[in-house]
């Protein structure tokens, strides 16, 4: 899956982008000088995403910030396989049944933000 996910990343090269291999994963950043002030992707809810051993970051200084969160989440994958895509969905449920946000409350990003150290919350 995640060689499938490394070919969607040939858009973004092809647009300016940057791609390189970091252990396990491969990050892309969509706009290596900062993204543009009047970009779509600013509306996004979130700077970086981790799919499979994939890391897309908007910029370069969100994949600076945010690097080490997205690197747990590619070991989470690594421990669990495809079945990470809906444990990650069902722990999104599991927190929403308890009250919580679906997103900051989901146990994987708790564990991303604990264990990385990023106090500020997952992926923003
Ligand atoms: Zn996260």
């Amino acid at each position: 899956m995640s060689r499938a996910l490394a070919i969607l990343a040939i858009p973004v090269l092809a647009a300016g982008g940057a791609a390189r291999r970091v252990g396990p994963a491969i990050e892309v950043v969509v706009h290596r000088n900062g993204v543009p002030r009047h970009s779509a992707l600013r509306r996004l809810p979130f700077a970086a995403i981790t799919l499979g051993h994939v890391i897309v970051a908007l910029g370069g200084r969100e994949l600076a910030a945010l690097r080490a969160h997205e690197h747990i989440h590619v070991r989470q994958y690594e421990a669990l396989g495809v079945l990470f895509f809906p444990a990650y969905a069902m722990a999104s449920l599991v927190a929403l049944v308890h009250g919580r946000c679906p997103y900051a409350g989901n146990a994987f990003e708790v564990q991303a933000c604990r264990q990385s150290g990023n106090a500020s919350g997952p992926d923003a």
